[in-house]
């Protein structure tokens, strides 16, 4: 039988912390806590049925305001990058908060992650919602935001973001887990298998900003189409730069179909994502840094993988990428599927 439930996490500056568990009685349990509706944990088991959690994350409140990797969090008002931290919507420029090197907007700014959300149980999923205010991080209108958590029997965590604004404004949400197949604490990624059904990608300036172009992944270090280990990204003297992936790859499509898939040999765990997204940032963790996560884990560079489904970063300023805007009449709805396996053979 399915439950969901909720216990108290610890206190920070923002407040009382939950901790929302999600758990499909068939092995697989989902933690995702009230500060920045962070997917906390994804436990599930192992091909010799141990329970492993693939996902990175921290013991306490104040691990997860202190540090700056997003580990789990809840992107928003706009996922990515916007150049200069400025755009133009209706002959109005606005100017959001320039986080990365004083330059450009990174995930939001004080984005949705380090913000203190509700979370109300309800029959089909946890309900995170979190009111975002007109000009917070600079951003015009007022945005309602939701976001539902629901967990199927077998083992795939759906998510749903949905955004109601008061005045025509932009949203671009997602989630950053950063997940390791064989589990949080068992060190580099580089050996686990990705492929994503993507041909073409948004080349990016060394600051990670979209130069505007759309091009084909094929005969390029990024191309992600072709099966590889992660070590051969990690590794390429092509890709020092962003130390591996860090890249916005073009999905087919937006109809909700599976685009992506990772797994581990050693642990025989795979993952299919699937979304309505027009995009996916890959990023292979090469500056995650060194931290101490969960239960004393030791986290260091490429420790997790994160694939972010979201509108291409900086689509604020080229007319040709999927608009992020929404208005009143046209609220945001956008989701999230991650399906897990305990023994693929892929
Ligand atoms: C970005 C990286 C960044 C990471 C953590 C990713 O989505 O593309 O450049 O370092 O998030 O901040």
């Amino acid at each position: 039988m399915q439950t969901i439930t909720k216990r108290p996490f610890g206190t920070c500056t923002l407040g009382d912390i939950d901790c929302i568990t999600l758990d499909n009685g068939k092995g697989m349990t989902v933690e995702v806590i009230t500060l920045g509706a962070t997917l906390r944990s994804v436990t599930l088991p192992n091909q010799n049925g141990t329970p492993t959690d693939v996902a990175l994350g921290y013991d306490s409140p104040t691990q997860y305001l202190a540090e700056k990797a997003y580990a789990g969090g809840c992107i928003g008002r706009y996922a990515n990058r916007i150049g200069y931290s400025k755009f133009t919507l209706n002959g109005t420029e606005y100017h959001v908060t320039a986080n990365q090197d004083n330059t450009h907007h990174l995930h939001g700014g004080n984005g949705y992650d380090k913000r203190l959300w509700q979370c109300d149980i309800q029959e089909h999923g946890a309900v995170f919602t979190l009111q975002d205010k007109h000009m917070e991080d600079g951003y015009p209108g007022n945005v309602d935001v939701s976001v539902t958590f629901a967990l199927t029997d077998d083992n795939r965590l759906d998510i749903t973001y949905q955004g109601q604004c008061d005045a025509t404004t932009i949203l671009n949400m997602t989630h950053h887990p950063y997940f390791n197949l064989n589990g949080h604490d068992s060190g580099s990624v580089g050996e686990q298998y990705l492929r994503i059904n993507a041909d073409f990608y948004t080349p990016a300036d060394d600051a990670g900003i979209p130069t505007g172009e759309i091009l084909q992944v094929a005969g390029t270090p990024v191309d992600v189409s072709t099966t590889a280990q992660l070590s051969t990204y990690i590794q390429n003297p092509a890709l020092t730069v962003t130390r591996g992936l860090d890249h916005s790859f073009v999905l087919p499509c937006t109809n909700g179909a599976p685009f992506a898939w990772a797994w581990s040999k050693d642990s025989g765990i795979g993952m299919e994502i699937s979304s309505t997204q027009p995009g996916v940032q890959a990023y292979t963790a090469g500056f995650f840094g060194d931290q101490v996560g969960k239960g004393g884990a030791q986290y260091h560079n490429h420790c997790g993988f994160a694939l972010e489904p979201q509108i291409f970063p900086n689509a604020p300023n080229f007319a040709h990428f999927p608009s992020p805007v929404i208005t009143p009449e046209t609220p945001y709805i956008q989701t999230i599927s991650y399906q897990f396996y305990s023994q693929v053979n892929w």
